[in-house]
């Protein structure tokens, strides 16, 4: 092919196949050839604001220069090595500083490399603690609107949608259940009843879907939920993929509960958004069920990349950057921001059901019918934003902020201003 004279995008257009995205209607991509902090820069030299930190992922903005720093030297010391029999510092380190800020009763972390991956050694886990104990638990209990991932296990715990259906025959049996409230609980609880001796887990997010809609509910909901489960001894998968490392307000939605799960997944802001990572971190309990005689009582999983040297230093240098006061000064200015932001759209005319957990705000914008999703009803807002300059990815009707951290109060107004005027 000769590529004289053709745009990124447009060389783009004729190698790749993009995720989520509908082939026949997609046109080009937009090409970013940089990024600086909250801003990303396109081929033309058109600058965006990148108010969904690049699909949840950016914590300190992009191109972090002492994240840069930390990656380059660890890069030049040791890219990779072997991960069964081996370790190396950055993963020792990475774990410690890990498990100094996730619940008390986490003791172990597991690695791979992404939100799906640290999802799949969950459910892993949590079945073949049960197998280990000679008990036959072999179903899973999860939100009817939740979201996992995308590889078929991770797939099969998350909700039913037309994300999953070429595939539903293949998906194993998931008991779905609703967000609890206060008035459906009891009927949750009589219904999860019925089923709990065969329940290895209950795996779910915790006070935000993401995926799903960005739906939230209380904490206090949730702790009775997760009282339940242990009671029955089902156990509890947390998955903390979208909401850890600072989204809720908090460093961990964790943070807002009472109850501790047995098992938590976490991603996606991990390096600060430089680098795929994924965690999956047990308690002492969960994790002494596979110390045994047994060869086949041994969890048989990992991934070439497991705790990749670069990726768990970009992880350190993003939980440096994560507990400076500078950081924990801009999550509570950004949630003070979204508040007042919320007062402003109120009663406005198109805008409904706004929500906000922390950093994260969510808005529903036209009808929430079947199917809302992939009406595509929000295309026209996302255009007129982008040309705005302002990078907002809608959820089907759902429109939603998760800024990185560094973005600047001006520019969080000019994003609120810009959806005002795009929904006028
Ligand atoms: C994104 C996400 C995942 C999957 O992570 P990937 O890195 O995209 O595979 C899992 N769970 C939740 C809650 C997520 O938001």
């Amino acid at each position: 092919m000769n590529t004289q004279n053709l745009t990124w995008a447009q060389r783009d257009s004729a190698v790749n196949w993009h995720p989520f995205t509908p082939i026949k209607t997609a046109g080009e991509a937009v090409a970013i050839l940089r990024g600086e902090g909250a801003y990303l820069y396109d081929e033309n030299g058109k600058r965006y604001i990148d108010a969904i930190s690049s699909w949840w992922v950016n914590l300190h903005g992009h191109a972090h220069p002492y994240i840069a720093e930390q990656v380059y030297e660890q890069l030049r010391t040791l890219e990779h090595v072997i991960f069964a029999g081996f370790t190396h510092p950055s993963a020792v380190a990475l774990s410690e500083a890990l498990l100094a800020v996730l619940p008390e009763n986490q003791e172990k972390v597991f690695y791979s490399d992404n939100g799906s991956t640290a999802v799949e050694v969950a459910l892993k886990m949590a079945l073949q603690y049960a197998y280990n104990r000679g008990e036959k638990k072999t179903k899973i209990l999860a939100f009817r609107q939740g979201y996992h991932g995308d590889t078929f296990g991770a797939m099969a715990v998350s909700g039913r949608s037309g994300w999953t259906e070429p595939f539903a025959e293949l998906l194993f049996d998931v008991i779905h259940i609703d967000l609890p409230t206060a008035e459906n609980l009891p009927e949750i609880q009589a219904f999860v009843d019925q089923h709990a001796d065969e329940v290895a887990c209950f795996v779910y997010e915790p006070l935000v879907l993401g995926a799903g809609g960005m739906l939230m509910y209380e904490a206090s909901q949730l702790d009775t939920l997760m009282r339940y489960c242990r009671s029955r001894h089902i156990l509890l998968v947390q998955d903390e993929i979208f909401v850890g490392f600072g989204r809720t307000g908090r460093m961990f939605a964790a943070d807002h509960l009472t109850e501790k799960p047995d098992i938590m997944c976490l991603s996606k802001g991990l390096t600060g958004g430089t680098m795929p990572l994924g965690v999956t971190t047990c308690t002492g309990a969960v994790h002494q069920a596979f110390s045994t005689d047994n060869v086949y009582g041994t969890l048989f999983h990992g991934h070439s990349f497991t705790a990749n040297p670069l990726a768990c230093r970009a992880a350190l240098a993003s939980m440096d950057l994560l507990k400076s006061a500078e950081t924990q000064a801009a999550i509570a200015r950004i949630c003070k921001q979204h508040e007042a932001f919320r007062a402003r759209i109120a009663t406005h005319a198109t805008i409904h059901a706004v929500r906000q957990q922390g950093t994260i705000l969510a808005m529903n914008i036209g009808d929430n019918g079947k199917d809302a999703y992939f009406r595509n009803q929000c295309k026209p807002v996302f255009e007129a934003l982008l040309q705005k300059g302002v990078l907002l990815r809608p959820l089907g009707n759902v429109l939603y902020l998760v800024p990185p951290y560094c973005i600047s109060d001006e520019d969080l107004q000019y994003v609120y201003d810009s959806i005002i005027e795009v929904l006028s």
